[in-house]
């Protein structure tokens, strides 16, 4: 049974397709400048990169290459499109209307589209990813994985914002969480790897985008996003939590407008702004190694920062069992991961340094005798939603 993952941008798209009988990858690949001159698709066979520019004028007209990649016989991948069984889209922001993933319908969709002025910049691609699948595998199952939908059992002390009451029931402003489907994978994965489900888990999803989830007993309890993605930790360019009383201060003093404040917020804000030098963290890792101070600074502020996440939502469960780093940072960075459990020995935390000194593989990562485990766990957020659209739909195929 095979499952095509996709996962649309606004510009560009992923895609993966897996055979579900042994949950491996057929291929996966990219398109990217959907829309923009100089568009182009990349697919992987067998360890080659094929990288094929055409113009791709919007998401259908790309997703018809892609489909037509998978079953062109110079790759080898299927030999027709009927052997894919379903189609799991992620979907970024499912508001409170759903808790878990979801057979795509007309009611679906029309959910959805409610849910745009939510998310404006990320629901729309995901729309038009599912349309465009409509149209071109008419009868084809389509399924929902949403970013929000883990964090739905979070309680209102977590999730209700500090301000007058109305605003959430007249605008539904509220504490939402996104990076759901990363951090429920990976906290799945240590429960597995302990053989409990009891565990109080905090998960750090460290990449460009970047959160902290609390989970007890498999449930979030806590997460650092919020009503939008910008809550929270430093991010590659965004600020994360800061006073909200500088936006307005900023939007005065540099006479901004609206838009121009949310893209300093949102673009040149985080490690890129502090920093003046990458959004990469690897950039700005080199940088700081050569002694530039504001990028020193930059990697100091994050990691700080994660730190708070991780001390506080201990208390928030009143224990730890397990840290899980993952994210391209999480996963591959053994500095990063170091410095932010240090000084939590306090509390049982210890990093094994020999054992810290590996990259992108599952490992266990704290000492012997560290009473919290630290883990590293490869994010694969694309086999989570294969997952759930094999759960959904293997009755109806
Ligand atoms: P993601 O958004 O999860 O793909 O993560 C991307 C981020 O991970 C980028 O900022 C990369 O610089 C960072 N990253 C990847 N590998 C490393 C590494 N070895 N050391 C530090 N940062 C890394």
């Amino acid at each position: 049974m095979k499952i095509l993952v996709i996962n649309c941008g606004s510009s560009s798209l992923k895609f993966q397709l897996l055979d579900m009988e042994n949950e491996k990858l057929i291929t996966s690949g990219l398109v990217e400048r959907i829309g923009i001159e100089g568009s182009c698709y990349l697919i992987n066979v067998a360890g080659e990169k094929h990288r094929v520019y055409v113009d791709l004028p919007d998401h259908s007209v790309a997703l018809k290459h892609v489909l037509d990649a998978l079953v062109d016989p110079q790759y080898g991948l299927i030999s027709s499109l009927d052997e894919i069984s379903a189609v799991g889209h992620r979907v970024v922001h499912g508001a409170e209307a759903y808790a878990s993933s979801v057979m795509i319908d007309d009611d679906v969709m029309n959910e959805l589209i409610k849910c745009t002025e939510l998310a404006p910049l990320h629901n729309p691609a995901n729309i038009i990813g599912i349309e465009a699948i409509q149209q071109l595998m008419p009868g084809v199952p389509n399924v929902g994985v949403f970013d929000t939908a883990f964090h739905q059992t979070m309680e209102p002390s977590s999730y209700i914002y500090a301000l007058p009451y109305e605003m959430y029931t007249k605008h539904r402003v509220r504490r939402y969480g996104f990076h759901g489907t990363s951090h429920k994978y990976v906290s799945e994965r240590v429960a597995d790897i302990m053989g409990r489900d009891d565990l109080k888990i905090v998960t750090c999803h460290l990449g460009n985008g970047a959160s902290v989830t609390a989970i007890d007993s498999g449930k979030s309890v806590d997460t650092s996003m919020g009503f939008t993605p910008l809550e929270g930790l430093v991010m590659g360019t965004r600020s994360g939590q800061i006073d909200p009383a500088i936006i307005s201060f900023l939007m005065e003093k540099e006479n901004l407008t609206i838009n121009e404040m949310n893209d300093m917020l949102n673009k040149k804000s985080g490690i890129l702004g502090v920093s003046g030098v990458s959004s990469d963290f690897r950039d700005v890792e080199a940088a700081a190694a050569e002694g530039h101070e504001r990028s020193q600074l930059a990697l100091d502020i994050f990691r700080r920062r994660v730190k708070r996440y991780v001390a506080s939502y201990a208390a928030v469960m009143g224990g730890l069992d397990a840290i899980v780093f993952t994210g391209g940072l999480g996963e591959n960075s053994a500095e990063d991961r170091k410095l932010i459990c240090d000084g939590m020995q306090f509390m049982g935390v210890e990093i094994d340094d020999e054992r810290n000194n590996t990259r992108g593989v599952e490992a266990e990562i704290s000492s012997e005798n560290s009473k919290v485990k630290v883990f590293v766990i490869p994010t694969n957020e694309e086999l989570a939603i294969a997952r759930d659209t094999l759960k959904l739909t293997k009755d109806l195929i």
